[in-house]
């Protein structure tokens, strides 16, 4: 059986937490697909553009890796790719309550797609994208965080 995830996410910017996911992900999954949510409730710091770039080049050489957007809703969008699988990552237990409604409203609209945790190496375990882009503006540095190309576009954005 051919097994497809897709990893749903804002992904503003895409970190190294999200890609140890993903590379994970990678190894289980004959495809994984990373889908950025345009989320213009959140007001991104770059736009859903610049997120699908930076996350392709942030995950260059995950041959069974693919990146896209996407701007519906999640149940639908999971059923037009073919997705058997949503991926999502938990890294502490403050995770725990949104996804774990996340994944029951999921269930209850897309019945036959199941929602699947991964944890990444806990040295990745305190990065989150808001985080990251509230250290980089301040001028501390997140570059043992980020892809470098993900550091240069958050030094242009915010500084
Ligand atoms: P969203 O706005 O949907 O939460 P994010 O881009 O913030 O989008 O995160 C996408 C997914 O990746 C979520 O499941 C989130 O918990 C997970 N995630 C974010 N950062 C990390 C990290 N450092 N380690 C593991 N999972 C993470």
């Amino acid at each position: 059986m051919h097994i497809t995830a897709l990893y749903p996410g804002t992904f503003d910017p895409i970190t190294n937490g999200h890609s140890d996911i993903i590379e994970r992900a990678a190894r289980l999954f004959d495809r994984v697909i990373v889908a950025i949510a345009a989320n213009a409730k959140k007001q991104p710091a770059f736009t859903l553009e610049e997120r699908i770039t930076l996350a392709r080049e942030a995950l260059t050489g995950l041959s069974n890796v693919e990146v896209c957007g996407f701007d519906s809703l999640l149940a639908d969008y999971v059923q037009q790719r073919d997705a058997q699988v949503i991926l999502r990552g938990l890294r502490a237990v403050s995770d725990f309550e949104y996804e774990f409604q996340l994944a029951g409203m999921n269930r209850r609209l897309a019945p036959r797609v199941e929602t699947l945790f991964l944890t990444p190496a806990e040295n990745y375990a305190f990065i989150s994208s808001s985080l990251v882009k509230e250290v980089a503006s301040l001028g501390g540095d997140v570059s043992a965080f980020v892809h470098p190309k993900v550091l240069a576009a958050l030094e242009n954005r915010l500084r």
